[in-house]
């Protein structure tokens, strides 16, 4: 497998990023990327007051609007409709506002207990009533996941849930703490259970757009690359 040209978090200016889809998109052509994720941010927690969010039904329409009509526009180059949930946001904030349909990929960032694997859950469970029946759920994985605190509890609780529901685990250029040696053994779970893994860069401004060398090293020293190659293919099988 060679070096796949992938980034499947960036964020423009619907939220805290410095740069318009457009200009990410055409940046993104220049790179030489095959793949990329528009995932701006969604939360109702402290957050909210700090960072501007996807925080209207008009706001988010026009943000779908925007990315499917450049995605029309560029063939060359896979642009997949995403959103990044900040899971301390409350249920009904959620629900209110997000559609998984309206969706390619949806990101969780803050996955730090059981008790946000349970809120997941839930969240598709109820999902799962207003999609339907025949349309899988889009792309599901979590943000620059930090497998601290989970390495001494909970560890095959975590792993079950990512493999039942086939949610995938992101690895971060901006976080690469998260990925480091110290945390072999989670990604040795990854491997041997066959968790899907991602690249992502929470690009906030176009110059760190191609900055995905760090975790495809990653990738490669802990033999992950077959992890990564199932994320392919969903996104091949689903555009
Ligand atoms: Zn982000």
């Amino acid at each position: 497998m060679n070096n796949p040209r992938i980034n499947l978090h960036i964020h423009s200016t619907y939220s805290d990023g410095k740069s318009p889809i457009e200009k990410i998109i055409k940046k993104a052509i220049s790179e030489g990327l095959e793949y990329i994720a528009i995932t701006d941010h969604f939360t109702n927690s402290w957050k909210a007051n700090i960072i501007p969010t996807l925080d209207t039904a008009y706001k988010i329409d026009k943000y779908l609007g925007e990315i499917e009509k450049l995605k029309e526009k560029n063939q060359n180059l896979i642009v997949l409709k995403g959103i990044e949930i900040d899971l301390g946001s409350s249920k009904e904030y959620i629900l209110k506002y997000i559609n998984p349909e309206e969706y390619d990929i949806i990101l969780f960032e803050y996955l730090e207990s059981i008790e946000s694997i349970a809120f997941i859950k839930s969240l598709l469970v109820l999902w799962g009533k207003i999609k339907s029946p025949n349309k899988p759920f889009p792309l599901l994985g979590l943000a620059h996941f930090d497998p601290s605190y989970f390495l001494y509890q909970g560890l095959q609780v975590l792993i079950n849930f990512l493999l039942e529901n086939e949610i995938f685990v992101e690895l971060n250029s901006s976080y690469s703490q998260y990925y480091s040696r110290k945390y072999s053994l989670f990604y040795e779970k990854v491997k041997e259970a066959g968790i899907i893994v991602s690249i992502g860069c929470d690009s906030h401004d176009t110059n760190r757009l191609a900055d995905i060398n760090g975790p495809w090293e990653a990738i490669k020293d802990y033999l992950l690359q077959n992890n990564l190659l199932q994320l392919i293919n969903k996104i091949n099988n689903s555009t």
